[in-house]
């Protein structure tokens, strides 16, 4: 193990609705199929607000956010195979699955029985080293910087598996153009799919953003699309918005929740669901969606729009993008508080 352990340091959560707390971070013996990492960069997601507000059940406490962690690997244990010391990495949400339980069987490590998520159930990114689980890593194409790969580990490669759930949907709305939103609408334009972007009502400077980003049409989340949509994709947590969506998907389409956590869905009348329409959540991820997500962003040559912050300014940058001023996404940086 590298030896200044003076230097390491965290941003860490007691208890829901405090304040991140400064801290030193005590770093523990490495396992044998695990990396100790000095980190680069950590992305800010709006799950972090969730964990911090108390909304995420399997959280345990005191716990140090962030699972957009982008790092340079420091030591390796001895059974971890695929990486070298000094090689740039990702460490996403998922950061351990069962392999016995029937979801991990069938391929969907994503609804495992017995998971650990990074940020929520072990420390994650809000720091300056970390330790992760090898075998949930990912390599990181060399074409982004460590800031623009930072939000590709979460608001992208859970955007791509929302995105998937529209199957080969054309036409599709985003209500929320976030994080998230704004690496996916790069993504679905280069797959050649035409993306409407409902942000809050009035927020013109957002919409414009959107359409710089590629999407065909902008409006407030209070207006219409100007025809019917293959399917929607709600990235903002506000239940409300469900049936909303609904009114606006054509029969057959879907309606594809990404989010961990959204305010309650009111009632609707069931003719807004017929004509087989589909509501669906989108949960975690799998390797294989970050694999294969890290590949597609690599080629489509799109590139996130990051804000980056010294760690130390983590609570600042929450308050941020809690009040909806962050564009693109929010990016903690380690180094900036030398
Ligand atoms: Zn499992
Ligand atoms: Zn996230």
């Amino acid at each position: 193990m590298p030896k200044n352990p003076e230097h390491y340091r965290a941003m860490q959560l007691e208890k829901p609705g405090e304040p991140l707390r400064k801290i030193a971070q005590s770093i523990s013996e490495l396992h044998s199929n695990e990396i100790f990492v000095e980190i680069l960069a950590c992305g800010v997601c709006r799950t972090d607000l969730h964990i911090l507000d108390g909304e995420i059940q399997a959280t345990t406490y005191p716990i140090v956010p962030g699972h957009e962690v982008v790092g340079r690997v420091l030591a390796i244990g001895n059974e971890v195979r695929g990486f070298t010391l000094d090689e740039r990495i990702g460490i996403p949400w998922l950061g351990h699955s069962c392999g016995h339980c029937s979801y991990c069987k069938d391929g969907r490590e994503n609804l495992c029985d017995h998971p650990e998520f990074t940020g929520c159930t072990r420390d994650g990114g809000y720091a300056s080293h970390i330790i992760a689980n090898a075998q949930y890593c990912f390599a990181i194409p060399e074409r982004f910087s460590d800031a623009e790969a930072a939000p590709l580990l979460c608001a992208g490669l859970i955007g791509w598996r929302a995105m998937r759930m529209t199957g080969t949907a054309q036409k599709i709305g985003f209500y929320g153009f976030g994080a998230s939103a704004h690496i996916m609408a790069q993504i679905a334009t280069w797959q050649g799919r035409e993306i409407y972007a409902f942000t809050q009502p009035g927020d013109t400077e957002r919409q414009a953003f959107a359409r710089d980003l590629g999407c065909v049409w902008v409006g407030g989340s209070d207006e219409a699309a100007p025809h019917e949509l293959d399917a929607v994709i709600i990235f903002a947590p506000v239940g409300s918005l469900v049936p909303a969506a609904l009114k606006a998907v054509r029969k057959g389409g879907a309606v594809v929740c990404a989010g961990i956590h959204m305010s309650d869905i009111p009632g609707f009348p069931y003719a807004d669901l017929w004509g087989e329409r589909s509501i669906v959540s989108v949960a975690n991820l799998t390797r294989e969606d970050g694999t294969e997500f890290l590949a597609a962003a690599d080629k489509s040559g799109i590139i996130p729009t990051v804000e980056t912050y010294p760690l130390s300014q983590a609570n600042k940058v929450l308050k941020r993008l809690r009040d909806g001023q962050i564009d693109g996404a929010a990016v903690l940086v380690p180094t900036l508080d030398a």
